[in-house]
């Protein structure tokens, strides 16, 4: 891949990669650290006890020392200004359950995360660019992908959507829930109000989240009275299902198939993600819902982020392996 010329690619996708620290847990067990990030080169190596050490290089690498609010100056700040200029704009959070991806996206105490950190940055852009001429529109909707479902979490009883359209003209969910706000804090009310109705009436929330994908989505309208005109950006901000694979011993027949129809998700987004950071002029879309859903985010004018999360202990090598080949490949 090193041999193709960089300028041949596109510079609507990045794709960065984001190591946690070992957790309590991993240093009480005294497991040993096998990755190490070189943040001024964008590179990720990893320890092979049985060969060669593997390394792979991106738009950025995060060691387990950074925070979210570097990843969202360097990376995402940038991807929110356009979309405040009106255009489309997806960031993504993939990984192996427990890496990091909901702490990335949502927070976690004193790491506050890229969702919230987006609603203040359009909130502080609306009350700076405030005048008499300009009239902003701020809309979040909030949807889960299970399997083939997708349901409204801002619905009362997550209601079950369709998905209409065609890739030709685009795909529309004409049901989903859009609700206006005011102000950076009632988004993130929004946001918990979702989760927990994702949540209520599930044994096990850690692992419903596993296996399914969270999309929120902000749109932003931005009318000028004086020119009659209006801009309309969209953010789409997904944690992704776990791309973990299913031991096939102890797994049901059902939980397998589970996990194949997770994994062909995830992989259909890579393959869509890599034909957009080649230029290629077939994108299959189509080959999933959650791709379908993100059409008009993805590609065009649109700007995309891979957020690859990862963990530094040994057991998870192999893991750790296939996510950093994944996003090697979807760029
Ligand atoms: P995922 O959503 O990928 O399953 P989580 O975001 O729930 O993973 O993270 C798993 C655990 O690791 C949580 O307790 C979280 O607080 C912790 N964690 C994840 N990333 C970091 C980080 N960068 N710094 C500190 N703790 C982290
Ligand atoms: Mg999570």
């Amino acid at each position: 891949k090193s041999a193709r010329p960089r300028t041949a690619l596109n510079e609507c996708v990045k794709v960065v990669v984001r190591c946690r620290p070992l957790s309590d847990r991993e240093k009480n067990e005294s497991y040993e650290e096998v990755v190490k990030v070189w943040p001024e080169r964008g590179a990720v190596q990893v320890y092979n006890p049985k060969g060669q050490d593997k390394l792979f290089t991106y738009d950025a690498a995060y060691d387990c020392s950074s925070d979210t609010k570097t990843i969202y100056d360097e990376m995402v700040r940038p991807l929110v200004a356009s979309v405040l200029d009106g255009f489309n704009g997806c960031v993504f959070a993939y990984g192996q359950t427990g890496t990091g991806k909901t702490h990335t996206m949502e927070g976690n105490g004193d790491d506050e995360g890229i969702i919230p950190r987006t609603f203040r940055h359009i909130w502080a852009h609306i009350e700076n660019t405030a005048s008499p001429d300009v009239t902003h529109l701020v809309s979040c909707s909030y949807v889960e992908l299970y399997l083939e479902d997708v349901r409204d979490l801002l619905s009362k009883e997550c209601k079950k959507l369709t998905i209409r359209g065609q890739e030709l003209n685009g795909f529309y969910i004409p049901e989903m829930t859009s609700i206006v706000c005011k102000s950076a804090s009632e988004m993130v009310r929004l946001m918990r109000a979702g989760n927990r109705n994702r949540a209520s009436g599930r044994t096990d929330m850690n692992e419903h989240s596993s296996r399914s994908h969270a999309v929120f989505l902000v749109t932003v309208e931005t009318a000028h009275r004086s020119t009659n005109r209006i801009r309309v950006g969209k953010l789409n901000l997904v944690d992704l299902a776990g791309s973990e694979r299913q031991r096939k011993t102890g797994a049901s027949a059902d939980r397998l198939r589970e996990a194949a129809r997770i994994n062909q998700a995830l992989s259909s987004l890579g393959n869509v993600i890599s034909a957009l950071a080649e230029n290629s002029p077939h994108v299959p879309y189509r080959d999933s819902k959650l791709t379908r859903i993100l059409q008009d985010s993805l590609g065009g004018n649109s700007k995309t982020i891979m957020i690859a999360n990862i963990g530094p202990a040994s057991y998870n090598y192999d893991e750790t392996v296939t996510t950093l080949r994944y996003a090697h490949r979807a760029k």
